[in-house]
């Protein structure tokens, strides 16, 4: 999962970058409206965290300009403790949480989580298939109840086909959602994550559906 983060605090930025990149997602930051802008109209973000004081451009006209132009990822807006009226507008211009500060970034996680499983329809942080579980909060994997070990790389490139089970993830979509804009974009890395997942997970709950990418079977399924 791959999440932008727009905060001119240079400081909180990295805190809450940082934390992200710990718990195994993708991250790219802007310090201002502008470039928080380009990167959630240009990059498919799987959520946004917005500052919404913002030197250039503030978070709201920031999150009004994405909304006009039918960008729909999920967005959990930061607001100032005391200003009511901030989380309002924001809710109004289409976020779809808030975090006021100060913070503990725990909280931040927990949301953003939030919005990710809801965004793929799941009611809880675990996803069962079969054998296999992924519990999103602690970022585990077992199959028949044994751990299994994944790379953060292998992680997520399982938890976001979890997540998107129902249709065929191209490898595009993989190395869009998955990357941070500075990483080298090679599609063959994805097809070495997926070879290992295979060996660490039930080889035939991951299907190549040629030409187009790759697809979760439900076991009992094909
Ligand atoms: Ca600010």
């Amino acid at each position: 999962m791959r999440v932008l983060v727009v905060e001119d605090d240079p400081d909180l930025n990295r805190q809450v970058s940082e934390a992200l990149k710990e718990a195994g997602y993708a991250v790219d930051s802007a310090t201002d409206g502008e470039d928080g802008h380009f990167l959630g109209d240009t990059e498919p973000y799987d959520a946004v965290i917005l500052d919404l004081g913002l030197p250039v451009m503030d978070g709201i006209s920031v999150l009004e300009k994405w909304r006009r132009a039918g960008r729909t990822m999920p967005v959990l807006i930061l607001t100032a403790r005391d200003r009511w009226s901030d989380k309002v507008a924001g809710i109004d211009a289409g976020a779809d949480d808030y975090v006021a500060k100060p913070f503990h970034v725990e909280e931040v996680l927990a949301r953003v989580r939030a919005l990710v499983r809801r965004a793929g329809g799941l009611a809880t942080n675990e996803i069962e298939l079969g054998p296999l579980r992924l519990d999103m909060r602690s970022a585990r994997v077992t199959v028949d109840g044994n751990p299994i070990k994944l790379t953060s790389h292998e992680y997520r490139v399982l938890e976001y086909l979890l997540h998107h089970r129902d249709r065929v993830v191209s490898r595009t979509e993989l190395i869009e959602h998955l990357y941070d804009q500075d990483f080298d974009r090679d599609s063959n890395t994805i097809e070495v994550f997926i070879g290992r997942l295979r060996k660490k997970v039930p080889a035939e709950l991951i299907e190549t559906v040629r030409g187009l990418g790759y697809r979760i079977v439900p076991p009992g399924d094909g």
